[in-house]
């Protein structure tokens, strides 16, 4: 049995746009040497990335053969190369096991992309590559570099060496310098659908219901979507809705307590006033349209819940959690602001 180590394109989650593209530059056999991958985290760039790697480097490929699996390149005018990996042969298994010396992968050192790690990088591409037809760089989270780390890229991105492709990826461009952005050719990469996330969730046998919801919390983010369901996020966020549920029963003392609660959890402040906004959201939406429902799993609830609310309450709740959520972002005392929060919630709230 052939073992398949694989990221080939044919397994990366939709991104059809930037794919077709790739395998364009395959076919035609004119690859631009500097490439800018631009799109939220965890949307599948540096997976597309090595991917890419792979198929341009592919033996299969190199020697113009066509393997049986994959039918749909035969149609392709003859004389094309195939453009995607095989998985199979020694240069696919090497970069699939990151043991290929001639495909690097940069990640920022702390929070950012450093002059020395630039530095280190042109000494090594001084050099000729190993054994690979074409050598890949693979410069991930381009936002962090720094400008004297920008400034000594530019040089490379300039005149890149031979046989050389370097991808910059990166969540946005505006921090990036425009000299950067201008020398390379622009790739966009849309978020991931939720249809898509929910399906890759239950490949991965999470259970049915958690990741339909999940998969629109993730705000079409793969590696998001994973990180929620590995890090039991349902669990939190039904914690939460029960909080929030009986809330207008509770003494004031409660309503400050789960207030001071949320407020130490800095890291996890902007998701759990998501999951807040969300369920409040739905509250609402329920009363116009109940399949537009986020929190479908938990869709008894929500009828029960909705039928307490009037519209315009709930819009006024959702207007107190709005305010919190600006106000924690921009640095604003948090948990006074959760407790103006929750109480505008507590007291505009029915039992
Ligand atoms: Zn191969």
């Amino acid at each position: 049995m052939i073992v398949k180590f694989v990221i080939t394109f044919d397994e990366i989650i939709e991104q059809h746009q930037p794919i077709t593209i790739l395998k364009q530059f395959i076919h035609s056999g004119k690859i631009p040497h500097t490439l800018l991958f631009v799109g939220n985290d965890g949307v599948g760039k540096r997976t597309t990335a090595v991917a890419f790697a792979m198929a341009c480097n592919c033996r299969h490929n190199i020697s113009g053969y066509l393997s049986s699996n994959h039918r749909d390149d035969r149609s392709l005018p003859t004389g094309m190369r195939y453009a995607n990996a095989c998985g199979e042969c020694r240069s696919c298994r090497n970069i699939a096991a990151s043991q290929n010396p001639d495909v690097i992968l940069l990640y920022p050192s702390g929070a950012l992309l450093r002059i020395s790690q630039i530095r280190e990088l042109q000494q090594t591409l001084s050099m000729k590559p190993y054994a690979a037809q074409w050598r890949i760089v693979i410069i991930n989270d381009a936002q962090t570099l720094n400008p004297e780390a920008s400034n000594a890229l530019l040089k490379l991105l300039e005149e890149p060496p031979s046989r050389t492709i370097i991808i910059l990826t990166t969540d946005h461009t505006t921090s990036l310098l425009p000299t950067v952005v201008s020398r390379c050719q622009k790739i966009p990469f849309n978020p991931i659908s939720s249809r898509a996330l929910a399906k890759a969730l239950k490949a991965k046998n999470v259970a049915a219901q958690e990741a339909d919801v999940i998969a629109v919390m993730a705000n079409g983010s793969f590696s998001r979507a994973i990180k929620m369901a590995e890090s039991y996020w349902i669990f939190q966020r039904n914690w939460l809705i029960n909080e929030l549920t009986a809330l207008p029963r509770r003494p004031i003392n409660a309503v400050l307590a789960l207030a001071e609660l949320i407020s130490n959890q800095k890291n996890e402040l902007a998701d759990l006033l998501t999951i807040i906004y969300t369920w409040f959201r739905d509250l609402l939406i329920y009363h116009y349209n109940p399949k537009k429902i986020i929190n479908s799993d938990r869709g008894a609830d929500i009828d029960h819940f909705s039928k307490k609310s009037s519209p315009s309450t709930l819009l006024e709740q959702l207007q107190a959690i709005q305010k919190a959520q600006r106000l924690t972002q921009s640095n604003a005392n948090t948990r006074l602001t959760l407790e103006r929060m929750f109480l505008q919630i507590w007291t505009t709230g029915t039992n």
